[in-house]
């Protein structure tokens, strides 16, 4: 087990406690979120609640720098084909995604961060797939440089989680970070559940619970940090 090192919300620190970080750990998570439409069930920030605490919760274990979540996405249930949830999603365009991500990690890069953790909790597409091209690019152009781009799915077991918009993993997730923003009750008990119906894709999120939710996250820490502790031997 490695030495537990510091870690800190960038936008909560003076430069001095930024660079005494960076110097032990000069790794940035850079939780990408979205405000989109989860049914009436969860908030619309779900994926950058999501991804927030995910990161908050790997950087207490591996130490490093976590940014303000990016709450901009592209390709949203708003624009998804053949249903009709219009309202409470705030989408930008695939191309402006692209450029943001770009100029934020050739910023990281500049300022002395070596690793990028870069998690999606919005798995719309090609807006995830955009995100890991970025990194790739970054990654070619940067050789002592690395950013990582994933999304929860990449790194766990499907049996405990695969990608899901509002269904049973986001729901227990969301239930784990901020219980009190999600309203069980508020599904409907007398019919399947249904994308068309309910916003939800994947498994029956009224069996959701905390317990799961901490499952989740417990696992995908565990999964996270030793990969990070792989990249920590090579470019640190
Ligand atoms: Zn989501």
């Amino acid at each position: 087990m490695y030495q537990k090192i510091k870690w800190g919300f960038y936008n909560e620190m003076r430069p001095k406690e930024i660079e005494a970080i960076l110097k032990k750990r000069p790794i940035a998570f850079l939780p990408w979120g979205a405000i989109e439409y989860h049914g009436k069930h969860n908030p619309v920030g779900l994926d950058s609640i999501k991804a927030l605490n995910l990161c908050t919760d790997v950087a207490k274990e591996t130490g490093g720098i976590v940014m303000p979540v990016v709450d901009l996405a592209a390709n949203l249930i708003k624009s998804y084909p053949g249903i009709s949830f219009k309202k409470h999603s705030i989408e930008f365009s695939e191309k402006l995604i692209y450029m943001i991500c770009e100029e934020y990690l050739d910023q990281l890069a500049d300022q002395d961060f070596k690793i990028v953790i870069l998690l999606s909790g919005h798995a719309g597409e090609p807006h995830l797939q955009n995100l890991k091209t970025v990194a790739e690019n970054f990654n070619k152009k940067n050789k002592s440089k690395h950013c990582w781009a994933l999304a929860e799915f990449d790194v766990l077991p499907k049996d405990l989680l695969v990608a899901n918009h509002s269904a049973l993993e986001e729901t227990s997730l969301q239930l784990y970070y901020a219980k009190e923003m999600v309203d069980l009750k508020s599904l409907p008990q007398d019919r399947e559940i249904s994308l068309e119906l309910d916003a939800v894709s994947g498994r029956d999120p009224r069996s959701a619970s905390v317990s799961y939710g901490e499952k989740i996250a417990k696992t995908f820490v565990h999964n996270v940090s030793k990969k990070i502790q792989l990249l920590i031997n090579s470019f640190c």
